[in-house]
């Protein structure tokens, strides 16, 4: 396994997503989800040292709040772990369903 790849799946490891075995030719990867195994996407390979990190920390708000992921909330909740403060700030931003809005 190339250390791009291990890096892809670490980063995703960390939103609650692992990689699947190489789809055609090794060039990507089908995502999964962690915690029902159903498929929520595809990564290439062909990224550069850093990408991967970048690109799942650009999508962490949207994995809060439950727009992008696996519709059985694993995404969600392992986001709501990593990074408690964030998470909640996702909420407010796109209206999740939270535990309410401050009044
Ligand atoms: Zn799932």
């Amino acid at each position: 396994m190339s250390e791009i790849v291990e890096e892809i799946r670490e980063a995703y490891q960390a939103v609650g997503i692992r990689l699947d075995q190489p789809a055609a030719y090794g060039t990507y990867y089908r995502l999964l989800c962690a915690g029902c195994g159903r498929m929520v996407g595809n990564v290439g390979d062909r990224l550069l040292p850093g990408m991967a990190r970048q690109i799942v920390d650009e999508q962490f708000d949207l994995y809060a709040a439950g727009l992008l992921g696996c519709a059985c909330g694993h995404q969600r909740d392992t986001t709501q772990r990593l990074n408690p403060e964030r998470w909640r700030r996702s909420q407010a931003r796109y209206g999740g369903l939270t535990e309410g809005a401050q009044s």
